[in-house]
């Protein structure tokens, strides 16, 4: 008995509060309650190990950490009357049973239930009562439920449980495939008829089979279809059904509607191009209601991190050390330098107006394309720091200055005329940077931050430059690897609990082994880099449009053109979002396993840039990708807008000629 009171200690330890379990209820009802009891005979030796064991009729008795997962999203109180879907062995109704008033559990199994409620009562949980029956349909003389937990997973949330809800309860489920991952959800019943949802990441259960989940053989009940949703729909009518529709980015729904998405360390926000305004209009209300509700302390986005700094600096109220550039002059100024962009900005500086430092909102650039600037700016900073490290960073860096205005030739330089390499030099100087940090950050860990992603920068733009001319994917690689690096960074300078929004384009921030690029190309890129280290905690959502208008150039250094974007292709996957007749939405795709599956087979999609060619449209835009798999949820606009450039030529009405983007 100590043995197992030692290992359920242990488990607690490493396995509950070790993953960030926190509420201290919830580790104390599993350091309780004896799993040992809850196993099948033979099995007690492995009851703390950190896995589900088999138990009778083919099912699981859930791994520890999963039961306290559930739990702690449950949020159960003392007076609270729950129901437990899937009893299983009865572990779970147990754990409940510790923190809940009363638990009602259910099993469609009648051996399983019958021998939980011999162990139940041999412990003496006498406020746990196990029923046999179909939990799909919830156990409505009992109703209505502070809390549901439902422990296998369905392919859709049952109405009858969203209804037995009482109001402000909480019903935890695991919504997905088929003997396949799930997303777990929680919807909180906040009124008659409102009800929020959130994710808690990937989980993997068992089937929930009854008339509101699955049939045995894996395919839908019968029962389980939405009104007016076709069995066996065409693909269109399943899309159109699936999509959620949302309102004006004005409407604070908007944002809310990414609530989902919260518990996330980051959400990456993409974008089809680089010109069009609902998809700078959408990031901005998306990521206005992070900040504001759900804790979100940083913006990160595809643009250059000298630029970006300037921005945080106005924003945050930070002070420059020396002299700096106007951000955003350079192709493609449009880019960043528009009216959604400003907007968002302004809105920011407001936002963090009379904050304390610490809970102001930064903006922060992932790319490495200006690094003249960031030669500059680190000697700014390193002249007001350490004038004599100044001297000697200015000598390194002098093998830079031929390249520094057109850094795109320091490759073929290094190659074909004999020049000595910087790369010796600059690694020396951003890693003697990196060991200052205690001397030069004590006061100002901020402008310590800019300067040694500055001097990162460097780093990784003079290997980039002198790769870049061989061509090919290693400086693809290279150059996404720094932005997820730089990502990294930022999110370490504000702790563990710190998140970010990410935008960036959808070739970055969707999982690029589901592309052409990663397939073949051997392409990586943010969006995958992401998921491998985040997992479940980063949500990655593409963006799409049908047709409209596109702020663009024709060519390389061209003059921003507003052009129309066509028709997108008969065989693309926007195509099938038009044919839908969504004017715009989100599809969130583990929230329709069938739809899911059926949209895997790659087909083509649009990705333009700063460049659009219409004429060329099939060979310079479209690439295969298997969509369900390279984002995790799909913001659809049928038809889109030109992004307004902020230049003299173009300055739209209404738009406050403020620095940072004073002209
Ligand atoms: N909570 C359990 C525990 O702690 O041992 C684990 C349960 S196991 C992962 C899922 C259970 O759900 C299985 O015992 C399965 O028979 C049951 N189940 C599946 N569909 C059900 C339904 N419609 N109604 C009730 N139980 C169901």
């Amino acid at each position: 008995m100590a043995h197992f009171a030692q290992l359920r200690n242990r488990m607690v330890e490493v396995q509950l509060a070790g993953r960030g379990i926190r509420d201290r209820r919830v580790l104390g009802a599993m350091a309780e309650v004896p799993r040992e009891r809850f196993v099948e005979s033979g099995f007690e030796e492995f009851a703390y190990e950190d896995g589900a064991l088999p138990i009778a009729g083919a099912q699981t008795i859930s791994q520890p950490y999963i039961v306290a997962l559930m739990s702690e999203a449950a949020e159960l109180n003392p007076a609270d009357k729950v129901l437990e879907v899937g009893t299983g062995s009865g572990y779970a109704a147990a754990v409940a049973s510790r923190l809940a008033g009363a638990v009602h559990t259910i099993e469609r199994h009648g051996d399983l239930a019958r021998v939980a409620t011999q162990r139940l009562a041999a412990i003496g949980y006498d406020n746990c009562v196990v029923h046999t029956g179909d939990g799909t349909r919830g156990l409505p003389e009992e109703a209505p439920f502070d809390a549901i937990l439902v422990a296998a997973g369905g392919p859709t949330i049952p109405d009858a449980l969203k209804e037995q809800l009482a109001v402000g309860g909480r019903l935890i489920i695991p919504v997905g495939g088929f003997e396949d991952e799930q997303l777990l959800l929680r919807i909180t019943r906040r009124s008659e008829a409102e009800y929020d949802e959130e994710t808690f990441g990937a989980v993997r259960f068992v089937p929930l089979i009854g008339e509101h989940g699955w049939a045995e053989d894996g395919t839908r009940s019968a029962s389980n279809h939405v009104p007016g949703r076709a069995r066996f729909g065409s693909l269109t009518e399943m899309i159109s059904a699936a999509v959620e529709p949302l309102p004006s980015f004005d409407d604070p729904a908007f944002g809310a509607s990414f609530d989902r998405f919260a518990r996330s360390r980051v959400v990456l926000l993409g974008e089809a191009s680089h010109g069009t305004s609902e998809f700078y209009r959408a990031r901005g209300a998306i990521t206005r209601h992070l900040i504001e509700k759900q804790g979100f302390k940083i913006v990160a986005v595809e643009a250059d991190w000298p630029d970006a700094a300037a921005i945080d600096r106005y924003v945050r109220r930070r002070v420059s050390h020396g002299p700096t550039e106007k951000p955003f002059e350079r192709f493609p100024t449009w880019m960043w330098r528009n009216a959604d962009v400003a907007a968002f900005v302004e809105w920011m500086r407001k936002h963090n107006e009379g904050k304390p430092a610490s809970e102001r909102a930064g903006f922060f650039g992932l790319d490495l394309y200006n690094m003249r600037s960031s030669v500059a700016a680190l000697l700014g900073y390193l002249d007001s720091v350490d004038p004599e490290a100044a001297a000697v960073a200015r000598e390194r860096y002098g093998c830079l200055t031929p390249w520094q205005r057109e850094p795109s030739t320091y490759g073929r330089a290094v190659l074909t005329e004999g020049y000595r390499k910087c790369e010796a030099e600059v690694l020396r100087q951003c890693q003697e940077i990196l060991t200052k940090e205690l001397d030069y950050a004590a006061n100002d860990p901020d402008s310590f931050l800019d300067a040694a992603q500055n001097a990162r920068l460097i780093a990784s733009a003079e290997r980039y430059y002198r790769i870049m001319y061989y061509g090919g994917a290693e400086s693809w690689n290279l150059r996404d690897t720094h932005m997820f690096e730089t990502l990294g960074h930022i999110l370490d300078a504000q702790g563990t609990r710190s998140k970010a929004v990410v935008w960036a384009h959808n070739s970055h921030i969707g999982d690029a082994r589901f592309t052409e690029m990663g397939a073949v190309r051997d392409e990586l890129n943010i969006g995958q880099l992401c998921r491998e280290k985040f997992a479940g905690a980063a949500s990655l959502i593409g963006f799409g449009t049908h047709t409209g208008t596109v702020a663009a150039a024709s060519d390389w250094d061209g003059e921003m053109e507003v052009m129309r974007v066509r028709p997108s292709r008969p065989d693309s996957y926007e195509r099938l979002f038009h044919d839908a007749g969504a004017t715009s939405g989100l599809l969130e795709f583990r929230r329709d396993e069938s739809l899911r599956r059926r949209l895997l087979e790659p087909r083509l999609e649009r990705f333009i840039g700063v460049i659009y060619r219409p004429n060329t449209e099939l060979q310079s835009h479209y690439a295969e990708a298997s969509l369900p798999q390279q984002f995790d949820s799909f913001l659809w606009f049928n038809e889109t807008h030109a992004v307004s450039p902020l230049g003299p030529q173009h300055r739209p009405t209404g738009v406050p000629d403020t620095y940072p983007f004073g002209l």
